[in-house]
């Protein structure tokens, strides 16, 4: 099995399910920030016989927008410190570059996570093409191999539309949540169950949404497929 590690934007599900021949599981979170699901990586690696993982960053990438603005000052860096504190110290002239780096950044920190274990990493960067502004939907599911096609399908929405995040518990996705909140205007997000078996988990980890006061910002709901 291999491992796909991308970033959330609803431009590389299609790219994503390209790759997708059933040997892959995908984690997703903004900016396809490695350090942001490390709890959920090991636990695949351990579980699962991975071979190799590979690291999708890409162009025009509103996590790294907001960095690059985070690191000029006029972003609160407080919105997603463990993301923007990967990036401090380094001068870079532009986001592109930013993004650049990001690929950069995120491979070396899977190279030094799973040193040793025979596991090859690989990384790409996919140029995104900017698209006008418009209201888009998050599904927030756990690890899968599913693809967006069809998880879109499943879930009666547009696959172009969907953001995907994707680890196996909301809170290494919480500040990932609140990025698409406060930067990217999503005010739907669903919380899918694929399995029977993660009926209780979604209940339980919308219930942890509620307690943290999310559900005021944005409108949170269960998916049962
Ligand atoms: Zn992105």
């Amino acid at each position: 099995m291999e491992i796909v590690v991308s970033c959330m934007d609803r431009r590389l599900n299609n790219a994503l399910d390209l790759m997708n021949n059933g040997k892959q599981i995908f984690v997703r979170n903004a900016g396809g920030n490695v350090a942001g699901v490390e709890q959920t990586l090991r636990y695949l690696v351990e579980s699962n016989n991975i071979r190799e993982i590979k690291l999708v960053a890409h162009t025009d990438c509103g996590a790294m927008g907001y960095v690059f603005g985070a690191l000029n000052g006029k972003e609160s860096e407080s919105l997603h410190s463990e993301l923007v504190k990967q990036f401090k110290g380094l001068k870079l002239a532009s986001r592109l570059e930013l993004e650049k780096n990001n690929e950069l950044v995120q491979k070396s920190k899977l190279e030094s996570m799973f040193a040793g274990k025979g596991i090859s990493i690989s990384s790409t960067l996919i140029e995104s093409k900017p698209s006008e502004p418009k209201r888009h939907i998050a599904a927030i599911t756990n690890t899968s191999s599913t693809k967006y096609a069809e998880l879109a399908k499943k879930l009666g929405v547009d696959a172009n539309d969907c953001y995907f995040m994707q680890a196996n518990s909301i809170e290494e996705l919480l500040p990932d949540i609140t990025l698409a909140i406060e930067k990217l205007g999503i005010r739907e997000f669903l919380l899918v169950a694929e399995e029977q078996s993660q009926y209780r988990q979604k209940n339980a980890e919308l219930e942890r949404l509620r307690a943290r006061g999310l559900t005021s910002k944005a409108s949170f709901s269960l998916a049962r497929l």
